[in-house]
């Protein structure tokens, strides 16, 4: 079989829920992914930044086998010789009282507002069924029915009416809407992603997240983190919200925390929310598996191994100033930080960023557009400088050829 065939059988059989480039992905290294056809790339998806570590890590790869050969699923119907232990390591490593362990991103997201609700109505003292959370516009945090229910993007929420109620949403980076919507004594949670990843990498204003938190403390109100993409190192630091010392009440993990190998979530909070959580309430058949458990365990201590915040800053800053030598006038603006970044495409003579992410593709580099004309590049955060230097080339290049 070649490329067309492996499009044409998933384009028969699958659902069209998706639109990924032409191209037919068959094995992973590190930085590199290479095709049927034995074609290399180089990743700077690293699927939505759940592959930080770099694709297939040795490490987290034998982690998970060494623990399918022994035990891979109980349910929480039992205890298992594995659960405690990641526990324990995930709650010390964040610095939080417990984890409600999850799949998916998601359903990390709806675990936090499943906190969040019970905690208005069992701590805070908000009447059953009033409690209200506060949101962005064009926050992206996934795709169940209560979590569109929150999305201001029409591709995202049109033709799945009807809606969960109980959001309020704001401009994203506007303290002043939060400070007038906090008035609301119903409102019980303020849900936010430090950058918006899915918007197009949206890095808000210095001190909003640290200003948002403050005004979040003096009205009692949950502020909710989720750094499913954002975490993990992937801007510079564990999480992004540690760029403004700020520690999320509720935090929400998800992708990198398994380094992309397989489907691991997790909400950290502290006694005072967790435990508004009572058993029966809440759970996941797989949540908390002995795999899952020892992939996070593993993907955790590379990140710490491996320096891995700290180079992604230190390339981050090298990726931006190489992007801003580049001169083409397709590029109109390119924000980002650590190696979570993007360009703002000008469209040119019809051309627009998915003809220059199919033409960087032709060229070894694999990117996605968001959005229509933003184009995210996130490499796994193992890339070296020469290897980066490489990518910019191929981006020069292809941008060049659109001249
Ligand atoms: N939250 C954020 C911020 C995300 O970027 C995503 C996915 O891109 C999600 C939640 C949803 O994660 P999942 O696709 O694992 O459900």
């Amino acid at each position: 079989m070649n490329t067309q065939d492996y499009i044409a059988k998933e384009d028969k059989f699958g659902a069209h829920n998706y639109h990924p480039l032409p191209v037919v992905l068959d094995k992973g290294q590190g930085v590199y992914v290479w095709d049927v056809e034995g074609r290399k790339y180089f990743d700077f998806l690293s699927a939505y930044s759940a592959v930080n570590q770099g694709h297939c890590h040795p490490k987290i790869v034998s982690a998970m086998t060494e623990q399918a050969e022994k035990l891979t699923l109980t349910s929480r119907a039992f205890y298992t010789s594995v659960l405690g232990e990641y526990e324990e390591f995930i709650t010390k490593y964040f610095g939080y009282d417990k984890v409600l362990p999850m799949n998916t991103g998601a359903e990390g997201d709806e675990t936090a507002l499943k906190l969040c609700r019970k905690w208005a109505y069992t701590k805070k003292g908000i009447k059953e069924n009033e409690a209200k959370i506060i949101v962005c516009e064009n926050n992206f945090h996934g795709r169940t029915i209560t979590v569109i229910s929150m999305s201001t993007d029409p591709d995202s929420y049109s033709g799945f009416g009807p809606f969960t109620p109980g959001f309020v949403t704001i401009p994203y980076d506007d303290i002043d809407a939060l400070e007038k919507e906090l008035e609301d004594p119903n409102v019980a949670g303020f849900l936010v992603e430090p950058i918006q990843g899915e918007a197009g990498v949206h890095v808000p204003s210095v001190g909003y997240l640290n200003k948002a938190y403050e005004l979040c403390k003096e009205k009692n109100v949950l502020f909710i983190a989720d750094e499913v993409q954002t975490g993990i190192a992937r801007t510079g630091k564990l999480l992004a919200c540690d760029h403004e010392g700020v520690r999320p009440d509720i935090l929400i993990l998800g992708k990198a925390l398994s380094g992309g190998v397989y489907p691991v979530s997790a909400v950290l909070c502290d006694d005072d929310i967790m435990l508004c959580i009572k058993p029966g309430e809440h759970g996941s058949t797989f949540g908390g598996n002995p795999v899952a458990a020892k992939v996070a365990i593993a993907a955790l201590e590379v990140i710490k191994d491996e320096n891995l915040a700290e180079k992604a800053t230190e390339m981050g800053e090298y990726f931006r100033d190489e992007l801003g030598k580049i001169n083409s006038d397709m590029i109109e603006t390119i924000r980002g930080k650590g190696l979570l970044n993007a360009i703002v495409i000008n469209p040119k003579e019809g051309k627009t960023a998915w003809d220059v992410c199919v033409a960087m593709k032709e060229n070894g580099l694999l990117a996605k557009p968001t959005h229509d004309h933003i184009i995210r590049f996130a490499p796994p955060l193992v890339i070296t400088r020469a290897e980066l230097s490489e990518a910019v080339s191929i981006i020069q290049k292809t941008l060049a050829e659109f001249d």
